[in-house]
Order: structure tokens, then C-alpha cells, then sequence
């Protein structure tokens, strides 16, 4: 048997939490095509005869920008040698750009060993992809290359051999069935924020942090409860979310009740509120409060 941790590490929209998805076969890690929705580690359990693979979902790679930024890099950074492997993963189609250089120089300083992942390769041209692989390959050095598709599929196998390689022998460290470590607290607030960040643009997605207030069950009625606050930043964002005479909050809440019931198997009534909480990326103790 082998085990061990690996962490996904790139920038935003490369496609790790995808991956993650198409792998484990269920929902355990917010996939939005707008970046920077994953905030914070989120381990998917990939179980096979070979072993177990506990994947750690970092936060996509920027540059500080406030203390919300800093608090996300020095994660990605304690994490890289905390892990048996580092999968480095690129836009094949978008290409090798700046922000991925930073990331694999910084890579680079870590003893763990690398495999990269050119991903999007049903998006791109094989040049593309080789010329990509060539340049991450110039700042890094991977043990392995592998082209992959999380929409498609293609090369996941693959990738998943080229882990158990470089993994250690070692017992499973979580029981089979269980696909996530995450309290089932953090599920309901990734779903509810995955369905704010559908809905709403460009002035949102930075600014929209979700607590869950309260969750109560009552088995007579087989009806879980759940109360949960969207904080923004201004005023006008919550006014957004709320939409005209309710009906954004009300789209907002019914999906995301729709998928919290096809999660647990039980009837759900969730309750949202919409809060306005000042600046709060700016001030660290709030980010560490609402995560
Ligand atoms: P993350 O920020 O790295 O976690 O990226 P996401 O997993 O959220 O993916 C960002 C966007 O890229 C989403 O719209 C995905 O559907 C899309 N995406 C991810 N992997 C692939 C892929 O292999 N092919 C294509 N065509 N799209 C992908
Ligand atoms: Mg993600």
C-alpha cells in the first residue's frame, strides 16, 4: 500500500479544483470560472487497491494585494514541505505565463519532489502544450510531465500512476468512504458561495465570505435547518445579492438548497441572511474569524 499528501499548486483558473472533482467523482472543492473562489485547504481522498492519495487543494497563487493575499501565500508556502509531492499544474492552452513563473521559482526552493501538470489539453494545440511544458521545465524540474484534461479526462489515469510513484508505502489514512475532511459546515458555505459567485460579477467575488450561523435537525420532520450570513463589503454588493424585491437571494438560496439536499439525502430549509461588514479582507482577524 501506498499513501501520502499531495498538494495541487497554480494560479487561479489553471483547473486544480476540477481536477480534484473528476478524480474523487463527487463535489468536495468549489469549481467557478472566476478566480480566486478557493480560500482556503481543501483535502479530496482519492482511494484505489494501490493506496490512498489525500490531496490538498491550495488556494490559487497571487500576489499580496491586501491581508487577505498574505494569509493565503504564507499557507501555499508552510504547505510545500509539509507534503510528500507537489503537483505543479499550468494552463497548457492559456500558456506560460508570468504568474506561473513566480509560482514555479518559488517551487523550486522546496525539497519536494514535482510532477507537472499541463491541463486544458483538449483545448490546445500540441505545440501549445509542449512549448508550455518546455518553459515551466526551464524554471523547475519535474520529475514527470503529464498532459491532462479535467474536463475530458484525458491523462488523469496517468497522473495518478505517476503519484503512487513518488509516494511513500504507508496505510490509509482515512477510511475509504470518506471522500473529505472538511466539517460539513464549510460544505454549506462553499455550495452557498459557489452559487453568489454564479449569479453575481465583476464587483462581488472578492468581497463575498459565508458563515453558517446554525444547523439544526429535526428527525421527526426529517428536515435539517440550516442558517447561514453572506457577508459583503458595501452596501451596494448587498443590494446586489439581495436583487429586486428578493428574487437574487431567493435564486441564490433555492439552488443551493437543491444541491445541500442532493448532498445529504435529506429535506433542507436554509435560511440566508445578507450582511454588510466594512473592509473586512483588510483586516486579518476577520479573515481568520470568518475562516
Ligand atoms: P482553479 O482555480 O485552479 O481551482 O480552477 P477551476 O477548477 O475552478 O477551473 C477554472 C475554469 O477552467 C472552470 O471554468 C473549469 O471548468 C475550466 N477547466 C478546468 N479544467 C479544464 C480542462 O481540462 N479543460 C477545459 N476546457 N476547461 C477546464
Ligand atoms: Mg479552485
Amino acid at each position: 500500500m501506498k499513501s501520502g499528501f499531495v498538494a495541487i499548486v497554480g494560479r487561479p483558473n489553471v483547473g486544480k479544483s476540477t481536477l480534484l472533482n473528476a478524480l474523487v467523482g463527487r463535489k468536495v472543492s468549489i469549481v467557478s470560472d472566476k478566480p480566486q473562489t478557493t480560500r482556503y485547504r481543501i483535502r479530496a481522498i482519492y482511494n484505489s487497491d494501490e493506496g490512498q492519495i489525500v490531496f490538498v487543494d491550495t488556494p490559487g497563487f497571487h500576489k499580496p494585494v491586501d491581508s487577505l493575499g498574505d494569509y493565503l501565500n504564507n499557507e501555499v508556502l508552510n504547505l510545500l514541505d509539509e507534503v510528500d509531492l507537489i503537483v505543479f499544474m499550468i494552463d497548457a492552452a492559456g500558456g506560460f505565463g508570468k504568474g506561473d513563473e513566480y509560482l514555479a521559482n518559488i517551487l523550486k526552493s522546496s525539497k519536494t519532489p514535482k510532477i507537472l501538470a499541463c491541463n486544458k489539453v483538449d483545448l490546445a494545440e500540441t505545440e501549445k502544450v509542449e512549448s508550455s511544458a518546455c518553459s515551466a521545465g526551464l524554471c523547475c524540474d519535474f520529475k514527470r510531465v503529464i498532459k491532462t484534461s479535467a474536463i475530458t479526462g484525458e491523462g488523469l489515469e496517468e497522473l495518478i500512476n505517476a503519484i503512487y510513484e513518488f509516494l511513500p508505502e504507508g496505510p490509509r489514512y482515512y477510511p475509504e468512504d470518506m471522500i473529505t475532511d472538511l466539517p460539513f459546515e464549510y460544505q454549506v458555505a462553499e455550495i452557498i458561495r459557489e452559487k453568489v459567485l454564479h449569479h453575481t460579477y465583476e464587483e462581488v467575488p472578492h468581497a463575498v465570505a459565508v458563515e453558517v450561523d446554525e444547523i439544526t435537525e429535526n428527525p421527526q420532520k426529517n428536515l435539517t435547518s440550516i442558517y447561514a450570513t453572506v457577508f459583503v463589503e458595501k452596501d451596494s454588493q448587498k443590494g446586489i445579492i439581495i436583487g429586486k424585491g428578493g428574487s437574487m437571494l431567493k435564486k441564490i438560496g433555492t439552488e443551493a438548497r437543491v444541491e445541500l439536499e442532493a448532498l445529504t439525502g435529506k429535506k433542507i430549509f436554509l435560511g440566508l441572511n445578507v450582511k454588510v461588514k466594512k473592509d473586512w479582507r483588510k483586516k486579518e482577524q476577520a479573515v481568520r474569524m470568518l475562516y
